[in-house]
């Protein structure tokens, strides 16, 4: 790829396993999002679903698609994304991480945080895809610091995506109110202070977010979710612009607000 060319960075609101066969306006937008922006030549997911001691890249030829999750129908566990994985780029991340010792494995593979919304980007699975692992020990400024180390991938053709949901709390869902844009007032308030902190570049507040206040700690009740978009702020440029799409609340207590940051 040419130099020149700075890939977009992108944080996805990947909601429900279902929106992987389902069809409905946020799909619609993750395939408009794929025609939309340069064809990558990889990509590096960093997706809530893989929490592991350490920070981990899969390695693999080819990752296998992870079913990981419970009580869905069967024709979500007959999905598969056969992207390959690219050894090559785990190296390279390998190589570019000076902050910690990166592993590289050979065990997970593609969980649900990565194919249920790559597949809509790259239907036919010809772009390859490694996944990096959430360090569960460590904490929001550690991910931010390390996210930082992977800023020349973006020059090298590499499409880095978070996948999380930055409003998410499955416990408070109101399942009755799944198609309705239906907000809890504490998760309007946080969807609401993250955007205006995201578009104000305050990633300091953005990085201690579940010390902000009740509407952060209910929106943000444990981290995996929301980490995936502090690695995609980490990798904003000062000559990039931020937008928003899927803004859009879902159940109550989970938003799909995705995030596009792209050179101007
Ligand atoms: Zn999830």
């Amino acid at each position: 790829m040419n130099p020149q060319v700075k890939m977009p960075v992108l944080f996805l609101g990947h909601g429900s396993p279902m929106n992987a066969i389902e069809e409905n306006e946020f799909v619609q937008e993750f395939r408009k999002l794929g025609r939309d922006i340069p064809k990558p030549e990889a990509i590096l997911c960093i997706s809530a679903h893989w929490e592991t001691r350490g920070t981990h890249v899969t390695a693999m030829q080819k990752p296998p698609t992870i079913h990981d999750f419970g009580g869905f129908p069967p024709e979500l566990y007959e999905v598969q994304y056969p992207a390959p994985g690219s050894p090559e780029l785990a190296q390279n991340v390998k190589e570019s991480v000076v902050h910690t010792e990166v592993g590289l494995d050979q065990k997970w593979g593609l969980d649900h945080g990565a194919w249920s919304v790559i597949k809509h980007l790259y239907p036919s699975a010809e772009v390859p895809v490694i996944q990096m692992s959430l360090d569960y020990k460590n904490a929001p400024e550690y991910h931010y610091a390390l996210a930082k180390q992977l800023g020349k991938l973006r020059r090298n053709g590499v499409l880095i995506i978070g996948s999380g949901n930055m409003v998410h709390n499955l416990r408070l869902i109101d399942w009755r109110r799944l198609n309705d844009e239906y907000a809890f007032d504490w998760a309007e308030e946080a969807r609401e202070r993250m955007k205006s902190l995201i578009t104000g570049g305050d990633h300091e507040q953005l990085v201690r977010a579940r010390n902000l206040g009740r509407a952060f700690e209910l929106a943000i009740p444990t981290p995996e979710h929301y980490l995936p978009l502090l690695y995609a702020l980490a990798l904003q440029e000062k000559d990039d612009v931020v937008t928003f799409f899927n803004d859009k609340p879902v159940g109550g207590s989970v938003s799909m607000t995705s995030v596009r940051i792209e050179a101007n």
